[in-house]
Order: structure tokens, then C-alpha cells, then sequence
């Protein structure tokens, strides 16, 4: 077979090699030209290295403090991501009535639900016990990523278009 970039005669295996999404099988001149284009073959890839993680011993238990400022920072996330106290507590699994409490600061979240309020709001809630955390961490530090707003959004359009479509033109 040829060459696709330089039309040589290949004589052995051609290379693999992808520029800009385009695949080609070139020479072995073409394929030293191009080296940093050619495409790997699976099992060549380099062996992920395993990370583990820091094992702890199992008794130790990370003892977690509540921020001092919980309720401003969940409340102040949750309104930054458009979330209704409702919503927020449908995804967490909670009445609304306890986020309420929490955002009047009347209740203070486990440490469980306060995992699973960082999670969701993208927010900073637990610190290990006896840490000072400096001013400058706040709830500003949402990425600008997806958010739960975002698929809430994206949620409740969702359902919206499936329940038009099942009135089809029946009201209207
Ligand atoms: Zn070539």
C-alpha cells in the first residue's frame, strides 16, 4: 500500500497517525515526521498509576466542626443557584422546614447532611475540629460548572415538555 501523505510505497506495517481528527496510514519517514500525530494503540498507553489514598488507621474517625456561618452559606448558595428552599429540599432528601431551620441557623445540619449540603451547593461546610479558616473561603468559590440549579433547570423543563406532550393539544 502507498503512503496517504507522501504516495511512497509502504513496505512494512504503515503508522497510524491522526491530524486534526484525520486519520492517515503513512511510511515510516512520514510516520518520524509526524511522531508527535501518531496514534497509539490501546495497549500501548503507559499503565495508569494507582494512587491510593492515605489510609488512616480504620478507629480514626476526622472529627468535623460545623462553620460557624452554616445558615449565611447555605442560604446564600442556594439562592445563587436559583434553588426554592422546596427544591433544595427535595434533593437532599429533607423537609423544607428543616431547611428553613438551617438557614435561620435554629438547626444545625449532622455532619452527614452537612456532606451532603457541600455536594449539592458547592459549598464549604465542615472543617476538622480545631481549625481556624481564613476569611478569604467563602461560598464565592462556586465553580462555573453544571450546577444543581442548572439541572434542576434542565429537570424541570424536561418534565414540562413531557407533560405538554401528553395533554397533545388536548386543552388548547
Ligand atoms: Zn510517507
Amino acid at each position: 500500500m502507498e503512503c496517504e501523505l507522501c504516495g511512497k510505497t509502504i513496505s512494512g506495517k504503515p503508522t497510524k497517525i491522526r491530524i486534526e481528527g484525520v486519520v492517515l496510514l503513512v511510511c515510516s519517514d512520514c510516520a518520524r515526521k509526524y511522531s508527535e500525530f501518531i496514534v497509539k494503540r490501546p495497549q500501548a498507553r503507559a499503565p495508569r498509576p494507582i494512587r491510593r489514598p492515605k489510609r488512616t488507621p480504620l478507629s480514626y474517625e476526622p472529627q468535623y466542626d460545623i462553620v460557624e456561618d452554616y445558615s449565611e452559606r447555605i442560604k446564600e448558595a442556594r439562592e445563587m443557584l436559583g434553588l426554592t428552599r422546596e427544591l433544595l429540599a427535595r434533593e437532599l432528601g429533607e423537609k423544607e422546614s428543616v431547611i428553613r431551620r438551617l438557614e435561620a441557623g435554629s438547626l444545625v445540619p449532622t455532619i452527614d447532611m452537612a456532606r451532603r449540603l457541600e455536594r449539592l451547593l458547592r459549598i464549604k461546610l465542615l472543617v476538622p475540629k480545631g481549625y481556624e479558616e481564613e476569611p478569604s473561603i467563602t461560598t464565592r468559590s462556586v465553580r462555573p460548572e453544571l450546577t444543581l440549579g442548572d439541572i434542576v433547570v434542565i429537570r424541570e423543563r424536561r418534565e414540562r415538555k413531557r407533560r405538554e406532550a401528553n395533554e397533545g393539544g388536548s386543552s388548547r
